[in-house]
């Protein structure tokens, strides 16, 4: 981790820049708790710089007024790009915020798939056409809307910040990217792949730094038409309260405490596996892990027993070590918040796993892989975002009982359904109120459907035409076909 890595900078008009008051902050390794380099501290004056060239470019149409297939050949070499570079983007993410080199999330061509998906996708995907009574034809475009204001959080930054950038980029806006403070590094490389891949200057521009001093001043700007925000609830309703007033759409995706139902008929053995990556996997830092675990009482016991010995196959290490499948938490404070929970269980229920730090690992924010016992369903460890590797386990009897604990939450991003009888997972998923639902499985995607959560997870859907509805501006044509 002694290695030699370059400040991060901003990415403006084409340009990697400092910032315009020559402010930096330092980028910590969750490993060593030492300074890996710094990163440029952006403040209003970076935004206002970012979103002008964002905004020359929009205007100067070379970008948003391009054919579609020009924008397909550049997405599609971005993505190839993106996949060539991926052992570095991988070995930056290590070092910024610890994710384990070996167990990416979502696969090392989930990122450039981002890509390559929303380049087709606008290139292919149709616009209404009907023709009303035979004599009136009507026809809907969607056109790019202006410059989009994209943040996004550090738990996947790369994998997240591409999931936004690319399908704003692909219908023909252009961006001001804000990341994490946390995770500057990775989305460096993305500046030179866009501008190799030939992405004209000013289109895709990055504003490093903290949310209140580049993200507010970013959506707050008069020429940013919308925000696209991946994060927690609270900063999202800080966002919704300074844009009110300018009526920009937004898009959130949020936070989670996800429930998984497992019932006594689910194969147990596949089930523990998964439902074990589901919520140690990154950690615990997924929106979408499965942090609620309900086990039907007929098969609890056996659950637990093998669930705890699974558990104990994630035991921490050295994200850059490629056999480590779990990193450390991201920074101080969250090591604080989540260890922190750890003690609460220790009064709302019993630590029956874990709860610890690793031996062998004197520095670093390292948890070890922890699963909690005979808390109540209205306990906060049972309710609150831990975002660590820290599940809750709780026995149910009916499956209406078990449907009515997992809808017993402010947050309803995604739900895990266990079992082998098509009946009770269809009348389960009709019935748990969450944005996602997956059955026998943990985080499949098919880029063509909808990611978003309900209640406190999130307002509006991201993939696909969601993507499309939110990125461009949907306009209609009617012509009269007969006399009139
Ligand atoms: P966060 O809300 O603290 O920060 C997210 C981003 O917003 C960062 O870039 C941050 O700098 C910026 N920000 C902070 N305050 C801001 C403000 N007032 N105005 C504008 N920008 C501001 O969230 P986080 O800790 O980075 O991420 C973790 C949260 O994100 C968790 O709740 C997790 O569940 C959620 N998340 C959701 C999804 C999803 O798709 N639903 C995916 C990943 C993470």
């Amino acid at each position: 981790m002694s290695e030699q890595v370059q400040p991060a900078r901003h990415f403006i008009g084409g340009e990697f820049r400092d910032s315009l008051s020559g402010q930096v902050f330092d980028v910590i390794s969750p490993v060593t708790e030492q300074r890996v380099t710094t990163a440029a501290r952006g403040d209003a004056a970076d935004v206002a710089a970012a979103v002008g060239a964002a905004k020359q470019s929009f205007d100067a149409g070379e970008w948003s007024r391009a054919k579609p297939s020009f924008r397909r050949q550049v997405m599609m070499k971005a993505a190839d790009l993106i996949d060539a570079r991926y052992p570095e983007i991988n070995r930056r993410e290590a070092l910024e915020m610890g994710h384990p080199i070996g167990a990416p999330v979502q696969g090392p061509s989930r990122s450039a798939w981002n890509l390559r998906f929303f380049a087709m996708e606008q290139e292919l995907a149709g616009n209404h056409s009907f023709n009303r009574d035979d004599n009136l034809l009507t026809y809907t475009m969607a056109d790019p809307v202006g410059v989009f204001g994209i943040i996004s959080p550090w738990n996947a930054p790369f994998m997240l910040s591409t999931w936004k950038l690319a399908p704003a980029l692909a219908y023909g806006n252009s961006v001001v990217h804000k990341p994490s403070e946390l995770s500057p590094l990775s989305i460096g490389v993305l500046g030179e792949i866009f501008q190799e891949a030939g992405m004209p200057a000013g289109v895709y521009n990055t504003v490093l730094g903290y949310g209140k001093e580049a993200g507010s001043p970013l959506v707050e700007h008069p020429d940013v038409v919308g925000v696209s925000f991946t994060g927690s609830p609270g900063t999202a309703r800080d966002i919704a309260a300074r844009v009110a007033p300018q009526l920009k759409r937004t898009s959130f995706e949020l936070g989670g405490k996800s429930a998984v139902l497992v019932f006594e008929d689910a194969d147990m053995d596949k089930c523990v596996r998964t439902v074990a990556q589901g919520i140690f996997q990154n950690s615990g830092q997924l929106c979408i892990a499965g942090s609620r675990i309900l086990v039907q009482r007929s098969v609890y016991d056996r659950f637990l027993e093998a669930f705890v010995a699974e558990s104990r196959k994630w035991m921490p290490g050295d994200p850059l070590d490629p056999a480590t499948k779990l990193g450390p938490i991201v920074n101080k404070a969250q090591y604080g918040k989540v260890t922190g929970y750890i003690e609460l269980a220790r009064k709302e229920g019993r630590v029956l796993s874990g709860g610890g730090r690793p031996a062998g690992l004197d520095t670093g924010y390292f948890v070890e892989p922890t699963v909690i016992v005979d808390a109540p369903p209205s306990a906060r460890v049972c309710q609150e975002e831990i975002f660590g590797p820290v599940a809750v386990v709780m026995p149910f009897d009916t499956v209406d009982e078990g449907l009515a604990i997992a809808n017993g939450s402010d947050y309803g991003l995604a739900g895990y359904i266990w079992s082998e009888s098509q009946t009770t997972t269809h009348y389960a998923a009709a019935r748990l109120h969450t944005g996602m639902i997956w059955v026998n499985c943990f985080f499949e995607r098919d880029l063509r459907q909808p990611f978003g959560g309900v209640k406190q997870s999130g307002l509006g859907r991201e993939g696909g035409q969601h993507s499309r509805e939110f990125f461009t501006e949907t306009r209609f044509v009617a012509f009269p076909t007969t006399p009139r």
